[in-house]
């Protein structure tokens, strides 16, 4: 008996699965809209999210910023078709100096920030926190394989801006992202408070390349060079209009499941889903790690770590905490 779709609108054949009616959180749904040539993904994040940016206790616009980090990373993340890590960084001015979202394939999420809370301020958005630098994007298959790093500058902007950005000049796939970190408060059993989570990545990949291409900015040509402009394909042009329709509450909605909202998106022109990647909260931290770390410091540095006759070591990531005798520590 093969399962029927609730919209009919909505194709399904292998390997692609029947929409779920239901909303399903911590997944990454990959999907296609042929008749544009567009492909993308939408990710919703619950638990996996709220597990790590809880950990932290982060004040709300950090935790909300290193969120918006965290599904940008599951949607560039997922497309890994090997075993490996993909990792995000930023490194800025602003009073978040530094975050990291560690992904490894094919469904572990880590992540951290760090912050200068005495230049934290009302009405902060994740732009302002973020101030300027880079961010800095390592694709890691392992130690037999070349690292690939790419570069963007962060300059004012926010993360969806620094994704337009790298796909514009390192990758020259049209590209547009949206993301959307929320709170929910909840009355009743159970926690009050939950962060939500949802992004989605539209590309623009026809078959002739050639519809795809645009001239980059002339840059250092001289001035009144003339500029070959190439129109937009129509394709795209209604890809990004159609994904500029969606609004944060919809990408966050706990009761509209990614089916729904890409059929909202979508259906005129048919869209069609494919298996999903679930995510999770996982840090691949250890003892035995932390251990092997403490024993490539130097002799004396150890000894310096040892505070109240132990040396105790919290996991940045996780905020899980390790505590060693100091002979367990290898100090004298
Ligand atoms: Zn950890």
């Amino acid at each position: 008996m093969t399962e029927q779709s609730p919209d009919p609108k909505i194709h399904v054949a292998p390997p692609e699965r029947a929409p779920s009616p239901v909303p399903v959180d911590d997944e990454v749904l990959p999907f296609e809209v042929g008749s544009l040539d567009l492909r993308g993904r939408l990710t919703r994040l619950g638990p996996a999210l709220d597990d790590i940016l809880t950990k932290h206790d982060y004040p709300a616009p950090v935790g909300k910023l290193l969120g918006e980090a965290i599904v940008l990373t599951t949607l560039l993340g997922s497309q890994l078709k090997f075993d490996g890590r993909f990792i995000l960084q930023t490194q800025t001015d602003g009073p978040v100096s530094f975050l990291i979202v560690d992904f490894q394939s094919p469904d572990r999420i880590r992540a951290y920030a760090r912050f200068d809370k005495s230049r934290l301020a009302e009405g902060q958005d994740s732009a302002a926190l973020l101030g300027r630098g880079h961010l800095a994007m390592t694709i890691d298959q392992g130690a037999d394989m070349k690292r690939y790093q790419g570069l963007v500058a962060l300059e004012g902007g926010d993360l969806e801006d620094a994704a337009h950005e790298y796909f514009l000049r390192s990758e020259q796939i049209p590209t547009k992202v949206r993301i959307a970190v929320g709170e929910e408060w909840r009355g009743g059993e159970g926690p009050k408070h939950r962060w939500r989570a949802g992004g989605m990545l539209l590309q623009f990949l026809p078959k002739a390349a050639a519809r795809a291409q645009r001239d980059l900015h002339p840059g250092d040509a001289p001035e009144g060079a003339a500029v070959n402009e190439v129109p937009e394909d129509d394709a795209w042009v209604e890809g990004q209009s159609l994904i500029s329709t969606v609004e944060d509450i919809e990408l966050i909605d706990p009761d509209l499941s990614g089916e729904r909202l890409l059929y909202r998106l979508f259906h005129e022109r048919g869209v069609r889903v494919f298996a999903p990647q679930s995510m999770r909260a996982k840090c691949s931290c250890s003892r035995e790690a932390v251990s092997t770390m403490l024993s490539n410091f130097e002799a004396n540095d150890r000894a310096e770590m040892v505070k109240d006759g132990k040396v105790v070591v919290t996991c940045e990531f996780c905020s899980s905490v390790y505590e060693f005798t100091p002979a367990e520590a290898g100090v004298e």
